[in-house]
């Protein structure tokens, strides 16, 4: 339990943000104290080096010029100022031309004499000693060249101060970098555990709430401005689910409820023959209908699980078209609208023949549906052709330079609003005036949805333009069969 509990910790990002914190804290802390030590040890010995200079200047005023000197006085002067600075154990120590030593102040230790690159440097250490080293200018017969010195001792105990106090900071340094490391990672990552406790918290049926956003900025603002954002989207998936749901319940319904009463009217009394075939054709119209919605709720199911089976095979889209317009030209006879298919170029898409059919006959049942509405016939009789105003025009555009093939389906009919436009798309949207004409079927608004679905799954688009009261013109693009010359009978 125990082990468990610290493997957690040791685990736990705000244990390994305060390692790093202190990590990176006690290199950069110390490296500064350390860099602060070696600076001020360096001015002190150079200081040092300065004084046995000056020195050394002073001696050498002794035997400028040519003029006397007086040698017993100056080895007097010096061995009293070698007694005076005894604590620094200063000292003078005069050298012969070959070396040799000529003379030692008092307190004067036993050393070499200095070797080439001793004398080159000019100032040199040597067994906690500092010297500096100068050839006298004059040659006199007692002495050529001096070397002026002192114990290092001073500076040790200076630099010994110094290390006590860089310890003492260095400490301080670790306490706060520690505690600081530690409070800074404990404050990044509450702020993680906040949003995790909160994410744990959603539920699918509570979608409302959302993380907080503290307003910084950072990378942790724009994580829990993800999450609310993903958060969004979900509560709006789910409450389009639900409204399908619900609109599909609705939509069943009704032929149900239909059903049900002619069955009911059926049982209620004894009915002749021709009543009660009237009643089952009644019964048989809603049980198509809901067929219909039931095939077309399965299809939409599909497509939102990604499973509608889009083969790759080419299908000749012209002649879909040519027989999709051939089926529906007596139905716009009948309705007196003038249904024409330009010239259609080959053109192979790959795909489904069967959805492809699904997409072209509800564009243009929809397209007859809408401009009937607009241009009634006059009586129940057929009409001439194209004698009532209503014109449906077809035209397939196979675009080589855009790999694309483009469909449109061309109508005068009513027209959609500005308003209502947006929205056709949308499952079970149905406008106003999308009333069944006369003796038909009231549309599910379904059609639309399942038409854009199928196209999306063929990498197409699906696209309407229109003005209400001008008519509408639905374009389908869909890509075009890699190097296909030959498509396949449409089947
Ligand atoms: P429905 O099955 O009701 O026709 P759709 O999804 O096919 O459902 O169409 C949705 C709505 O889009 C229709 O109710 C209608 O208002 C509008 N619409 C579709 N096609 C046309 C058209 N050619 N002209 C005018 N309005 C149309």
């Amino acid at each position: 339990m125990f082990f468990e509990r610290l493997s957690a910790t040791v685990r736990s990002l705000r244990f390994r943000l305060a390692l790093w914190n202190v990590a990176a804290g006690l290199v950069t802390g110390l490296g500064i104290l350390l860099a602060v030590r070696e600076g001020v040890r360096h001015i002190l010995i150079r200081d040092l080096d300065e004084v046995l200079r000056e020195d050394l200047n002073e001696i050498e005023l002794h035997f400028s010029g040519q003029g006397d000197y007086d040698w017993p006085a100056l080895c007097e002067e010096l061995n009293r100022k070698a007694r005076g600075h005894d604590f620094h154990g200063w000292f003078v120590q005069f050298y012969h031309r070959d070396g040799s030593p000529a003379w030692s102040s008092a307190k004067a230790p036993e050393l070499p004499p200095p070797d080439a690159a001793q004398q080159a440097a000019g100032t040199y250490h040597l067994d906690h000693y500092r010297l500096a080293y100068h050839k006298l200018s004059r040659e006199i017969d007692e002495a050529s060249a001096v070397c002026v010195g002192c114990n290092e001792r001073f500076i040790t105990r200076d630099m010994a101060s110094i290390d006590r106090l860089v310890s003492l900071v260095a400490g301080a340094v670790i306490v706060v970098v520690t505690l600081g490391g530690f409070l800074l990672a404990g404050r990044t990552t509450s702020i993680l555990s906040n949003l995790i406790h909160r994410t744990e918290n959603l539920r699918p049926s509570e979608l409302k709430e959302r993380l907080p956003i503290r307003g910084t900025g950072d990378e942790l603002d724009a994580l829990a401005r993800t999450v609310n954002g993903l958060l969004d989207r979900l509560s709006d998936y789910l409450q389009q689910k639900h409204d399908f749901l619900a609109d599909a319940a609705h939509e069943l319904r009704t032929p149900l409820a239909a059903i049900r009463s002619s069955v009911e009217v059926a049982l209620n009394s004894e009915r002749s023959g021709d009543e009660y075939r009237e009643l089952l054709d009644g019964v048989i119209e809603q049980c198509l209908a809901l067929q219909k919605l039931v095939n077309q709720l399965l299809l939409l199911s599909e497509t939102d699980a990604d499973r509608l089976q889009i083969s790759t095979a080419p299908v000749a889209l012209d002649e879909l078209v040519a027989r999709a317009a051939e089926m529906f030209q007596g139905v716009a006879e009948f309705e007196g609208i003038e249904l024409r298919a330009a010239a259609l170029p080959h053109v192979a898409v790959p795909g489904n023949a069967h959805h492809l059919r699904q997409v072209l006959n509800n564009l243009l049942d929809n397209a007859i549906k809408f401009t009937a509405a607009r241009y009634p016939r006059a009586s129940s009789a057929p009409s001439a052709k194209g004698q009532a105003g209503g014109r449906i025009e077809i035209s397939l555009v196979r675009d080589d330079a855009q790999r694309e093939a483009r469909l449109e389906i061309r109508d005068n009919g009513l027209g959609i609003s500005e308003a209502d436009l947006p929205r056709v798309f949308d499952r079970f949207y149905r406008t106003d005036r999308a009333r069944p004409r006369e003796g038909g079927p009231a549309g599910t608004g379904l059609g639309l949805s399942i038409c854009q679905a199928i196209v999306a799954a063929h990498h197409g688009t699906l696209a309407a333009e229109s003005r209400q009261g001008e008519g509408t013109v639905f374009v389908v693009r869909l890509p075009l069969a890699e190097g296909a010359t030959h498509p396949a009978p449409a089947g």
